[in-house]
């Protein structure tokens, strides 16, 4: 039994000795160790840490991948805060629903429209209050 394996473990290097004179390059592209071996060194861009890349890869990176890890999250945190938060409400005016971002530090209770006029009429209140204050202000004297 045994004896019977290494003669085909034999003749199994035998015929791989006669497949390699054949066709070469199909057993040692698979092996780990040539690819490596192509890789070529880079400094990263940010930390200037040197990192070993592929030249066959499609893009070449800049940064060492702790960095571009660090990127990753960075842009994701970005995406996060950046993205606020859409409220809905109904207008208290004229009951027509609106939204607007979670960042703002007062919650409108009022649309846009509505919040517009509201300001103008406050305006023109506060104009007409200052004048007519202005009027009835009776001379101290
Ligand atoms: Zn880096
Ligand atoms: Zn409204």
């Amino acid at each position: 039994m045994h004896v019977k394996l290494i003669e085909i473990i034999k003749g199994f290097f035998h015929k791989k000795e006669k497949q390699e004179q054949e066709t070469p390059p199909a057993s040692s592209a698979q092996q780990p160790e040539a690819a490596s071996s192509a890789r070529l060194k880079k400094a990263c861009k940010k930390c200037g840490k040197t990192f070993s890349y592929d030249p066959s890869w499609d893009h070449i990176p800049n940064y060492c991948k702790e960095c571009r890890q660090q990127f990753a999250r960075e842009k994701e945190e970005k995406q996060r805060a950046g993205e606020p938060r859409k409220i809905k409400r109904k207008c208290r005016e004229c009951g027509k629903s609106f939204t607007f971002p979670s960042t703002l530090p007062h919650y409108p209770n009022y649309c846009s429209n509505c919040r517009k006029a509201h300001q103008a009429s406050m305006k023109a209140k506060y104009n007409r209050k200052k004048s007519t204050g202005g009027k009835n202000t009776e001379k101290a004297d």
